[in-house]
């Protein structure tokens, strides 16, 4: 009988886990050879991993555009379109909402910073959170060629969208651009396709080079920080997007978890919302069934502007550095904590370590030190690939949310466990 070819998942998971062996391998047996840190360790793995990066950016502007035009352009109505764009607002900010609300929760019931240790503390530069008003006029380009060279997400969407409802306008020559369009988005499916054959070694590149240099001794010193956050990271992917699965779409929350495994270790190795679009993109329409009319336009947006990871780590940490030095905190100060943290992940985009900067302009909001920054520095690039990886759930998890309700949804696909899914 022929033997069964590993999926591509099961051949990602066993990179990751390998490369998480080999940097310990590393660190443990090989921490004062200069050859294996010169030529392996920064040579290979930084290379391997940095292309396994970049090829996975290089598929984002590209993606997101000519899905989108595709999308926009076969909607029937612009009132479809302004209906699209408010249930899904209203669920990325209200899944955020709930998320550093749970966050805050946490982190003043279990207190993580009660007694600790802030001999660590040095500077750490903070900037103005930006205003509602910028925010909004940021998302308008002036130039959509610089947009797209400048990878600015939000703008890419707005000019995207209002392209593909000038071809629906357009009347014959409109067809004809779409048919092009339609054509150019399924070459570009094709290649993430083809891309995501290297991700086993792109992953094991990443995380055998992140763990030679990952500074585990910090996680003891952080323990509660460290645990109140992971647990209400789980808390918030499993429980409340579980449960806001099933009560808007009827469908099994399992199902989708288990369907987002390969969108999730994507996230979990790169840290960046943005450079996983296109694996959450393929799994949105290939594995859980979204038409590509929502996915392309609901994927990217969420990818940009709703991080409930990120938002939580806001949470739990204002709580820990108030804890930590004392400070009592207001109701009112907890509010402005909530509007903070929902704008700053509005106008900041899904890259390694933006968590950190927003939660600069928290901090500074309401008043408390942002060196605090620098104690909670040496355990959050772990963290990061955790609240990354909710991030992206949360994205797929309202698509599927706003597809349904709109009818747009292939049940019998989401119902299959197999899917999508690829071998080779
Ligand atoms: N890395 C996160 C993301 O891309 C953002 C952050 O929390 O730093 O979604």
């Amino acid at each position: 009988a022929q033997k069964k070819k590993m999926s591509l998942t099961g051949r990602v998971i066993l990179g990751m886990v390998l490369g998480i062996l080999t940097g310990f391998i590393i660190r443990s047996l090989f921490a004062e050879s200069s050859f294996v840190h010169e030529y392996i360790v920064n040579g290979l793995f930084e290379v391997g991993g940095a292309i396994f990066i970049a090829s996975l950016k290089m598929l984002v502007v590209p993606l997101v555009f000519v899905s989108l035009v595709c999308g926009t352009s076969t909607l029937k109505d612009i009132s479809t379109l302004g209906r699209l764009g408010g249930k899904t607002l209203a669920f990325y900010l209200t899944t955020t909402a709930i998320a550093i609300s749970l966050a805050l929760v946490m982190g003043n019931l279990f207190k993580p910073g009660a007694g600790a240790d802030l001999s660590a503390a040095t500077s750490f530069a903070s900037k103005e959170a930006p205003s509602l008003g910028q925010v909004i006029i940021d998302m308008f380009p002036t130039n959509p060629i610089s947009s797209m060279a400048n990878g600015n997400t939000l703008q890419i969407i707005v000019f995207a969208i209002l392209f593909g409802i000038a071809i629906s306008a357009a009347g014959k020559p409109g067809e004809r651009i779409a048919g092009i369009f339609a054509d150019l988005n399924e070459v570009i499916m094709k290649l993430v396709a083809l891309l995501m054959n290297i991700a086993p070694f792109g992953v094991f590149f990443l995380m055998a080079k992140l763990f030679t240099g990952l500074g585990l001794d910090a996680i003891f010193n952080l323990f509660g920080y460290f645990l109140v956050l992971t647990c209400t990271l789980l808390l918030h992917g499993i429980v409340v997007y579980g449960t806001l699965f099933k009560i808007f779409t009827g469908l099994s929350p399992k199902l989708f978890l288990k369907k987002m495994e390969d969108a999730i270790m994507f996230a979990f190795s790169t840290a960046s919302s943005n450079a996983t679009i296109p694996v959450t993109m393929e799994t949105a329409t290939k594995r859980l069934g979204v038409k590509n009319r929502i996915a392309s336009f609901t994927v990217p947006l969420g990818a940009t502007i709703n991080m409930d990871g990120t938002a939580i780590m806001q949470g739990v940490a204002t709580a820990f550095i108030a804890q930590a030095f004392n400070i009592d905190l207001t109701m009112g100060d907890y509010l402005m904590v909530i509007a903070t943290a929902t704008l700053a992940s509005i106008g900041t985009a899904g890259v390694p370590g933006v968590g950190l900067i927003m939660l600069a302009m928290v901090l500074n909001q309401v008043g408390l030190p942002v060196e605090g920054i620098a104690i909670i520095m040496g355990v959050d690039r772990l963290l990061d690939m955790i609240r990354t990886a909710v991030n992206i759930t949360g994205d797929s998890c309202v698509t599927c949310i706003v597809a349904k309700s709109e009818g747009e949804m292939d049940i019998d696909r989401f119902n299959d466990p197999h899917a999508g899914e690829k071998e080779e």
